[in-house]
């Protein structure tokens, strides 16, 4: 059997960015209408950091208003949520993201849940995650929807094929399955307590893992021609006191398996930064009436 197809993420968000950006200027010109992004970020994580830096230089790249605000690590939750109620309130802003890990004395989920769900482009909020789970318009978690983007890109219609999600995270396991059986596929979530997760694996024609345990999946749990999202990133140990990212597939024995597979990196986590933006372009769209574009 020949390698995998290797599933370009990076190139493919590169595409999205740039429609992105091109229904933005169709926004400005056409309605006066920047659609705003504003990113929170609480203390100095390191990995956070980069990940906000990203979002800002993409937001303003695809002619987006980007507003970032840097709290420190002990800012108290009444003041996070004071301005998390002002972001509500700014019709300048369209879409609010509070990066994720928090500090312990600030509740996460009660943040997420005072962003105004029309402003929620993580979609983590109970009010999209509800509207996902009965199939009616939300705003979609950036990563699943990612996955479902290269996923339709690889395979076309996903309609009547045995999905397999490993991992049931409210950020990612849960929201893919709903997205996979929106699609009409035949959805197993599998997670920690899976019996015979290889076996279970091997059923799947489209195979996502979303552990965070490096190189987990191997080959043979793989079923020869597969699609397989590879979710996790993970940093190892690279030698010379160096770190490298990892997926939670077995990469390198797997491509021979596969019939397409994402790499780590440059698979599914150019995604998420370009799903973001889409999102914020799709929220500014719906605060204002107007048809988000495709
Ligand atoms: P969580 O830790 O929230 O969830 C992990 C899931 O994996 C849980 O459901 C857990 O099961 C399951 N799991 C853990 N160990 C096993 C095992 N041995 N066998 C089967 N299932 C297992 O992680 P996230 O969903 O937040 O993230 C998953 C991965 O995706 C991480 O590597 C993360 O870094 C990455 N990620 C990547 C993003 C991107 O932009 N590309 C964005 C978000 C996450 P149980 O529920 O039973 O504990």
């Amino acid at each position: 059997m020949s390698e995998a197809r290797i599933i370009d993420g990076k190139a493919f968000a590169e595409g999205l960015r740039a429609r992105v950006g091109e229904a933005v200027a169709g926004l400005v010109r056409a309605h006066g209408l920047t659609p705003g992004l504003a990113v929170v970020l609480v203390g100095e994580d390191p990995a956070s950091q980069v990940y906000v830096r990203n979002k800002a230089k993409q937001t303003r790249e695809a002619g987006m208003h980007s507003v970032e605000h840097r709290l420190s690590a002990d800012t108290s939750e009444a003041d996070l949520l004071a301005l998390v109620r002002a972001l509500n309130a700014d019709p300048a802003i369209h879409g609010i993201l509070v990066q994720l890990p928090l500090p312990a004395q600030i509740r996460a989920e009660t943040v997420i849940q005072t962003i105004d769900p029309a402003k929620d482009v993580d979609g983590f909020h109970v009010v999209n995650a509800g509207l996902l789970a009965t199939g009616q318009e939300a705003l979609v978690p950036c990563t699943p929807l990612g996955c479902l983007m290269l996923a339709r890109d690889t395979l076309g219609d996903l309609s009547g094929l045995e999905a397999v999600v490993v991992g049931r995270s409210n950020i990612v396991g849960k929201p893919m399955a709903q997205l996979l059986l929106k699609e009409s596929c035949t959805v197993t979530v599998a997670h920690s307590r899976t019996r015979d997760l290889p076996a279970v694996c091997r059923r799947a024609d489209l195979l996502i893992a979303a552990v965070g345990r490096p190189n987990m999946v191997k080959a043979d749990w793989i079923k020869p021609g597969a699609t397989v999202i590879d979710v996790g990133i993970n940093r190892v140990d690279a030698g010379e006191g160096k770190t490298r990212l990892t997926g939670d597939v077995d990469f390198e024995d797997a491509k021979a398996v596969a019939g397409a597979i994402t790499p780590v990196p440059g698979g599914v986590g150019p995604m998420t930064i370009a799903c973001l933006l889409r999102n914020t372009v799709v929220a500014a769209c719906r605060q204002r009436r107007l048809t988000p574009p495709e």
